[in-house]
């Protein structure tokens, strides 16, 4: 059976990762969320104070690069792979606000993309993978058989990610998730290295009025188009 490399690139919270995880599951494939990877070396910047609001020693994270190790473990139990920060199970603190805060500002560090860049297209390397994040069918894996680009209004988007956090439990309002959806989108489409555009041939899908399951069967058929 061929197996291919399936690219999902969008903005901040379109529900990239709902949907790379329903498709890697269903395909047997795996599922790689290039975004925990830029919000582990976010979490590792601040914890040591390299990152706060009004400050980014960027020199230094750039030389503490080669000590920061990334992994994914795979949990049966969530069915997914977590996030490894050298060695330390970072999942759940590197979904929090204040790290969405700071995020694109350490995504948009030259050497932070490429040292992530080189271990994505590592990753891949044997296909039967769904990647998602922002640059993944443009830089990633130019070749991927299937891009898909998600979009949905900032609004939409932002009352999902609301809906997320307060059930987890977070402290935050709306307006403030809303803020931070339109700074990520600004920071990411104007950043100079790798910035998110969509790639000429990738598919759009604007899920603004999709459920899940509606999503799942659109994307589903492009697949087995590209794999007839
Ligand atoms: O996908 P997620 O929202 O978790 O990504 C967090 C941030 O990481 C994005 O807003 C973006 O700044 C950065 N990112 C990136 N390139 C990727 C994945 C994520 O720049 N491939």
């Amino acid at each position: 059976m061929k197996t291919i490399t399936i690219a999902i690139d969008g903005f901040s919270s379109t529900g990239k990762s709902t949907l790379a995880k329903q498709l890697a599951q269903h395909l047997g494939y795996v599922y790689v969320d290039t975004g925990a990877m830029y919000r582990a070396i976010t979490f590792f910047a601040m914890q040591n104070g390299y990152i706060s609001n009004d400050f980014f020693d960027k020199e230094t994270l750039i030389n503490a690069l080669p000590s920061i190790k990334l992994h994914f473990e795979f949990s049966v139990e969530l069915g997914f792979a977590e996030m490894f920060l050298n060695n330390t199970n970072v999942e759940k603190e590197i979904r929090t606000l204040e790290v969405s805060n700071f995020v694109s500002k350490v995504a948009e560090v030259s050497e932070v993309r490429s040292k992530l860049v080189e271990q994505q297209k590592e990753m891949g390397k044997n296909k039967a993978i769904v990647m998602d994040g922002r640059d993944i069918g443009t830089v990633v894996f130019p070749d991927a058989e299937l891009k898909i680009f998600m979009t949905a209004s900032a609004e939409t988007r932002a009352q999902r990610r609301f809906d997320e956090l307060e059930a987890k439990g977070d402290e935050v309002t709306y307006e403030e998730v809303l803020e931070n959806v339109q700074k990520r989108d600004y920071i990411d489409t104007h950043r100079e290295d790798s910035p998110l555009v969509m790639a000429n041939d990738a598919i759009e899908i604007d899920n603004s009025y999709l459920n899940k399951e509606e999503q799942f069967k659109v994307v589903l058929e492009l697949v087995e188009e590209v794999l007839l």
